[in-house]
């Protein structure tokens, strides 16, 4: 077996999550067991060392784990890419299409300088249209989006379309 099957193996498929139809891929077990963890960082983070990543910007709730620790890895800083109404500051905004729904993302407006060179990061790239939410907010305060990277892909549901000319990195693929 493969070392991504033996990683999918550790992800919990939760059929009928949040609603009926949708599989909803639960990354808690892989990130409690102590080893993985660090693994699944080493390989969310391999990809863009040297690249002079200066952000990784990733998006509530659940781009926050693998983010914060991608950030670290890659000596960059961390800003956070948050739902509707949840930053103090000023923000930015952009409506967006889920796979269950439409949300709205924000991000503080001074988070990012035309300089900077930001790494989107997120747990599952489904419809895309999340993650092109944030490449959308990213580009409209200047900053330059190197890629995006996820640690699940549902390849199905065509995420990558979305996202035309940006290079998409996901370790475990659906
Ligand atoms: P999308 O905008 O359709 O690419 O959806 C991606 C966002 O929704 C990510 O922030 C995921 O956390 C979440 N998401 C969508 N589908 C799933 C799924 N099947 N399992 C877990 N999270 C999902």
């Amino acid at each position: 077996m493969s070392r991504a099957d033996e990683l999918k193996r550790m992800v919990r498929d939760v059929p009928d999550f949040p609603q009926q139809g949708i599989t909803f891929r639960d990354i808690t077990p892989l990130l409690a067991d102590r080893k993985t963890f660090g693994e699944v960082i080493d390989l969310m983070s391999i990809h863009w060392k040297g690249k002079g990543t200066t952000l990784v910007a990733a998006i509530e709730a659940r781009g926050f784990i693998p983010g914060a620790a991608i950030a670290i890895r890659l000596d960059a800083g961390f800003i956070p890419i948050r739902k509707a109404g949840k930053l103090p500051w000023r923000v930015l905004s952009h409506s967006y299409q889920l796979e269950y729904g439409t949300d709205q993302l924000d991000v503080h407006q001074d988070a990012i300088q035309p300089t900077d060179k930001v790494l989107i990061v997120d747990d599952v790239l489904a419809t895309g249209g999340t993650a092109a939410a944030a490449v959308e907010l990213v580009r409209k305060l200047g900053g330059q989006v190197i890629g995006v990277q996820v640690l699940i892909e549902l390849s199905q549901l065509g995420g990558r379309k979305r996202l035309p000319g940006i290079e998409v990195v996901s370790e475990l693929v659906y």
